[in-house]
């Protein structure tokens, strides 16, 4: 039973002592760790034995308050290293009290005790704290013999039920997996094992009825070598379900997550102009709007006077001609952020009859669509807009603009549902940190664990 988390000295589940019905203090005892304190404490006389007999019962006392444990279990010892920086205790069963049955929680008659083992409990005091028992198995006439369940820990688990709650806390709160495994001494298997364990109950837990709104979205995972999906709830701001790759079959795994009844309550899906997301929205959603919102038109848009910006470059450099030199980011940011600088150069710029000018334009315009209020004057204002991009021979522009009519219905929608992808954008920036400290990750999984801890919003507590 000794793993990454137990510290050196732990031990558990080899070899069973025989069982200590005294409450005797630790300085004598046979623990090996315990050897050169015990010299300490023979070596300073009478004076630490009284001590430890007299504070004995209060130890005791306090740790089983600490533990939640009562009747029939108790603390039997506390057995502090001071070496080795750890309080061991010991806890007890009353043999005289009944067992209960894992399964049915009938109950029985004691069948023997399994071996002795060790979970690690919330530090006293910077003191490493184990706590060591042998758990009665019951013998259930109906179940048979089954080891009982004990109140401070999970079945298996190798951590009391108080550390693994404050570990919980204490991933939420680090900067990352790293520092929050140095401030628990705990390795990196131990905390991510944890955090499975964690997403597993809350996914258990979640309550995804009535979801209204949601976002379906891809990220590059791995710097963008593939890719992942991810299912979001745009009125809760949270990550339902991760799937690796972006195509139609991923898609349509990622709808799994939600049961039939669960679909029917969704009234819009926020997503890009991408092929395979749509079918399986069709097929999945039937009766749910698909919104292709304001942050996918603009990126599109933005990408678009971008390519103009490096085509007209090219062409201005080869005549000698410097004017878009270190523009770049003039022509992508919102003008609303400029800084005084940059506002009079660009405004500059502007004016200069460029290509880029007129392209900008034309994306900066759009925004108005967003607008309107009745689908009948969108539809006017894009047929427009559409003329007026199509007449400008800038080609980057026109394909945007004829990628957009084809989805024009799709776009219609946002009229009356009003939700973007920003929600999922918001938990981007979230995601992304999770990725930048992704190189240690070995597959696709441990990746969704993350996801889902830290942008699920899920009860993630042990309790
Ligand atoms: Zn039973």
């Amino acid at each position: 039973m000794r793993g990454p988390g137990l510290p050196p000295g732990a031990r558990g589940g080899s070899g069973i002592p025989p069982l200590r019905t005294g409450l005797g203090f630790a300085p004598l005892r046979h623990a090996v760790g315990a050897r050169l304190v015990n010299r300490g404490w023979r070596s300073a006389g009478g004076f630490w034995q009284a001590w430890a007999m007299s504070m004995d019962g209060e130890l005791q006392k306090h740790y089983a308050l600490l533990l939640g444990i009562g009747s029939p279990w108790e603390v039997k010892t506390v057995d502090l290293k001071l070496l080795e920086k750890q309080v061991v205790i010991e806890l007890g069963w009353q043999w005289g009290a009944a067992a209960k049955c894992p399964e049915c929680g009938g109950e029985c008659s004691i069948h023997d005790s399994a071996p002795e083992r060790t979970w690690r409990h919330l530090d006293t005091m910077q003191f490493t704290t184990l706590i060591r028992a042998r758990t009665p198995r019951s013998a259930c006439p109906q179940h048979g013999v089954k080891t009982m369940q004990v109140p401070w820990a999970v079945p298996q688990g190798r951590f009391t039920l108080l550390f693994e709650r404050f570990a919980v806390d204490v991933l939420l709160a680090s900067a990352s997996v790293s520092q929050a495994c140095e401030l628990l001494a705990i390795g990196w298997d131990t905390a991510h094992e944890m955090m499975r364990r964690a997403v597993e109950r809350g996914l258990t837990r979640r309550q995804l009825e009535g979801l209204k709104y949601l976002g379906m979205d891809e990220k590059s995972f791995r710097r963008g070598q593939s890719y992942i999906t991810l299912l979001t709830d745009w009125e809760e701001s949270r990550v339902l379900d991760v799937v690796a790759e972006r195509t139609t079959q991923a898609a349509g795994q990622l709808w799994q997550t939600l049961t039939p009844v669960q679909k029917q309550t969704v009234a819009a899906v926020a997503v890009d102009m991408w092929e395979p997301f749509i079918k399986t929205i069709e097929a999945q959603v039937p009766d749910a709007a698909i919104v292709h919102d304001k942050f996918h038109v603009s990126k599109y848009l933005g990408e678009a006077v971008d390519k103009v910006r490096r085509q007209e470059h090219k062409e201005l450099l080869a005549q000698g001609d410097e004017t878009l030199k270190g523009s770049r980011q003039l022509w992508l940011y919102n003008p609303q952020h400029f800084s005084t600088d940059q506002a009079q150069a660009f405004a500059a710029l502007k004016d200069l009859h460029l290509k880029v000018a007129r392209a900008w334009a034309a994306k900066e315009l759009f925004s108005k669509f967003w607008a309107y209020q009745q689908a009948g004057w969108a539809r006017r204002f894009f047929k427009d807009w559409f003329g007026w991009v199509s007449r400008s021979r800038l080609k980057p522009m026109v394909a945007v603009a004829q990628l957009l009519k084809r989805h024009l219905p799709n776009l219609l929608t946002y009229l009356k549902h009003q939700i973007t992808n920003a929600v999922t954008e918001g938990l981007n920036s979230k995601i992304q940190s999770l990725k930048s400290a992704a190189r240690g990750f070995r597959n696709f999984q441990n990746y969704r664990t993350r996801i889902l801890f830290f942008c699920g919003k899920l009860d993630l507590y042990p309790l």
